[in-house]
């Protein structure tokens, strides 16, 4: 894979493209790139297309375009994750990892016991780009707005309009939950996973969950950090999947 470069504006194929602020800066003064060398442009929405560097100043960087090459690295079902943001780094490692593995939309948590989340907007959507640079991912993960428990809860699947489907798997990790072997297995459908903050879910946030017919998962003897239960818990969910 060459350079990956990202564009917030649509790339039209066989065009030319101008890639301009934080891109154009690392392509420029990091990678120091030069007419004629090759990269690879992706849209966030799904679009890889290869380019040439025709022409470089000093904020952009042009680039000839070619074809859209139909290339998806996405999980085969939509996995939606949801999660306190942990502090300062953690929170740029779960984001990155969620990316790497996968996840199509991350939902900050605000639960009992988390503290408020922190403001960390567009660092976010930079992690977000980062990771998908580095990992392939032709389709930017979904940062979704902070949701409360009962909202989490209530939402789930069938919130963006999209039926839910019988067989998508919605787990909750919990110390002293069912261990996963147990629980039902995923398919490649949906799957909707949520962990707790660091203080943990509180009694009632776990009564609710079962209520609203939440799987409650265990993950093992050791207690994890958010960010490490989160990717367990993904990564749980995506390499047991069976396809429907
Ligand atoms: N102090 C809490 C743990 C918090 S860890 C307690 O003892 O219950 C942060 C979150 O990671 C938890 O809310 C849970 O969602 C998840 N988690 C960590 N370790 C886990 C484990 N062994 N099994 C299931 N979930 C776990």
């Amino acid at each position: 894979m060459s350079r990956r470069v990202y564009s917030a504006e649509p790339i039209a194929p066989d065009g030319i493209a101008r890639i301009g602020d934080a891109e154009a800066h690392h392509l420029l003064h990091v990678l120091r790139v030069r007419a004629g060398d090759e990269l690879t442009l992706f849209d966030g929405r799904g679009g890889e297309f290869r380019g040439e560097v025709v022409g470089v100043s000093r904020r952009e960087v042009e680039v000839r375009v070619g074809p859209r090459l139909a290339i998806e690295r996405e999980l085969v079902g939509e996995l939606v994750l949801a999660a306190p943001l942990p502090k300062g780094d953690r929170t740029r490692w779960l984001v990155e990892k969620a990316v790497e593995l996968g996840v199509a939309r991350l939902v900050p948590l605000a639960t009992a016991r988390s503290e408020a989340p922190s403001k960390g907007g567009e660092k976010l959507d930079r992690y977000v780009i980062e990771a998908s640079k580095q990992c392939g991912r032709n389709r930017l993960m979904e940062l979704a707005p902070v949701r409360s428990w009962r909202e989490w809860l209530a939402a789930g699947p069938g919130d963006d309009g999209v039926d839910a489907t019988p067989d998508a798997v919605r787990w909750i990790a919990h110390p002293g939950g069912a261990p996963l072997a147990e629980a039902a297995r995923p398919t490649h459908a949906r799957a909707w996973l949520a962990v707790g903050p660091e203080g943990g879910f509180a009694d009632e946030e776990i009564a609710d969950a079962r209520t609203a017919g939440w799987q409650i998962v265990d993950l093992g003897e050791r207690i994890l950090r958010i960010e490490t239960a989160a990717a367990a818990l993904v990564t749980a969910a995506t390499l047991l999947a069976r396809r429907p």
